[in-house]
């Protein structure tokens, strides 16, 4: 294929990652995009954003990057229209648009995770409550942009939060709760590619949720990655493989779902072996930001196989990723993640949206700019802006290149963690907050 065209659908960091990856190999347009991406890769290829929807951009391949549009069935119907997608269906989006669904998965396929059930009334909720020995975990069965889960510590604090959820503060997320037991351990998340009927894992990434250094103050979208991660060795990918995704594809499989897309694995190490939190049917964000980009081969082949359902023609088991190290540190927009402030100029970016004073190795991921040529180039316009990620052979030369990266950028009140690529502590499954709690501080 020659002037191949490849439209990408997001506006965050994982988009504009895709789109630099994928515009190695093929014309890219992303739409809404961000204004941060468009430009031409070293290959020569252009990256142009447009507001028109996914279905009316020409394209001979369709990325979508975000869950909200797969679980409102975007693959399905582009799929109508006889387009190429990366992506699940509706159906298989149900996975992180139902957490009742994905346990009912997780059960019928025999895969370990934490004792569950699905409640639409606080009296049965509190019933099964009771038998719990707690932490309790109390999460929305539907989307809550991350934001759905509490790990309480007393049954009052469970119940009260059950109550909370199904009087409506989630709105119709939460028209039913799914209540389980909490787990403890490290965590860690794994992301395949599905092309309906193989698997194939990508290079194990970490994301930091945490706001803060070390591992404090509240749950985010996410302040970083590296790659290769530090707590995933090699044999875990294997283990999670067989134990986790394999045996989840062949029962949605079972019923007929026909998955082509990434699927993302979150799972926490407990002691009696590894168990699912969760599934996302996408890229996670930041970790697409470090692992697309070390795709060796032609990235756009490969997702034009995952979409075609022919996986084994373009590898056997097994993707090629560069030997580098990556790091990406998130810079987030004061106030961020409880009420993040809009508006700040951006210092030290230049019109390309790239660093003014340029590292090598290092780029620019942009997730929440807009531009003013008057007051920046480029101004704040969302929680997580961007993505300062740099790749070098080793983890410690990549992390310092992505923080002298992030330390030539600056407004007021960008907050970045200074501890992202470092052991710090493990992501040990907290207690007695909201993951989604809104006690922002600032890194210091
Ligand atoms: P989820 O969106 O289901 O992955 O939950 C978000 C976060 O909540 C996870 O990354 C964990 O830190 C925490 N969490 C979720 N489920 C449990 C559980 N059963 N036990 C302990 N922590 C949990």
């Amino acid at each position: 294929m020659s002037n191949r065209t490849v439209c990408i659908v997001g506006s965050g960091g994982r988009e504009h990652a895709l789109a630099w990856t994928l515009g190695r190999a093929a014309e890219v347009v992303v739409t809404p995009g961000n204004p941060g991406m468009p430009g031409r890769t070293p290959e020569g290829f252009s990256i142009s954003v447009t507001p028109a929807p996914p279905e009316e951009v020409e394209a001979d391949l369709v990325v979508v990057g975000p869950e909200a549009p797969l679980v409102d069935g975007l693959a399905d119907r582009l799929r109508s229209r006889g387009r190429r997608v990366v992506g699940p269906g509706a159906d298989g989006a149900r996975l992180e648009g139902s957490k009742a669904f994905m346990k009912a998965m997780l059960a019928e396929a025999g895969v370990p995770t934490a004792r569950f059930g699905v409640f639409g009334t606080l009296e049965e909720a509190r019933d099964f409550l009771r038998t719990l020995p707690g932490p309790w975990v109390v999460k929305t069965d539907g989307l809550a942009a991350g934001k759905g889960v509490l790990v309480a510590t007393s049954l009052q604090e469970a119940e009260a939060d059950v109550a909370a959820k199904l009087g409506g503060t989630f709105g119709d997320a939460g028209r039913r709760v799914v209540v389980e037991e909490g787990l403890s351990g490290p965590e860690c998340s794994l992301m395949v590619l599905c092309d309906g009927e193989r698997v194939v894992p990508l290079a194990p990434a970490q994301d930091f949720k945490r706001l803060l250094d070390g591992d404090a103050g509240p749950n985010t979208g996410g302040m970083g990655a590296c790659s290769p991660a530090l707590a995933v060795p090699p044999r875990l990918v294997d283990e999670v493989v067989s134990a986790a995704v394999e045996p989840l594809l062949a029962a949605l499989r079972a019923r007929g779902v026909d998955y082509r897309g990434v699927l993302y694995a979150g799972l926490m190490l407990t002691p009696e072996g590894p168990k699912v939190l969760e599934y996302n049917v996408r890229f996670g964000d930041p970790e697409a930001q470090v692992l697309l980009p070390r795709l060796l081969g032609d990235p756009v082949e490969v997702l034009a196989a995952v979409a075609d359902g022919r996986l084994s023609s373009v590898c056997d088991g097994e993707l090629e990723f560069s030997p580098d190290a990556s790091v990406c540190v998130v810079m987030a927009a004061d106030g961020y993640p409880a009420s993040p402030r809009s508006g700040d100029p951006i210092e030290g970016l230049d019109s390309d949206g790239q660093l003014v004073d340029p590292i090598d190795g290092v780029h620019v991921f942009h997730a929440g700019t807009r531009r003013d040529e008057r007051a920046g180039p480029f101004l704040t316009a969302g929680g997580r802006v961007l993505g300062v990620t740099a790749f070098a052979p080793t983890l410690d030369e990549a992390r310092g290149a992505a923080y002298r990266g992030a330390r030539r950028i600056s407004w007021e009140g960008a907050q970045f963690r200074r501890d992202i690529g470092t052991e710090g502590e493990p992501a040990e499954g907290r207690v007695g907050e909201s993951v989604a709690g809104t006690t922002a501080g600032r890194p210091r």
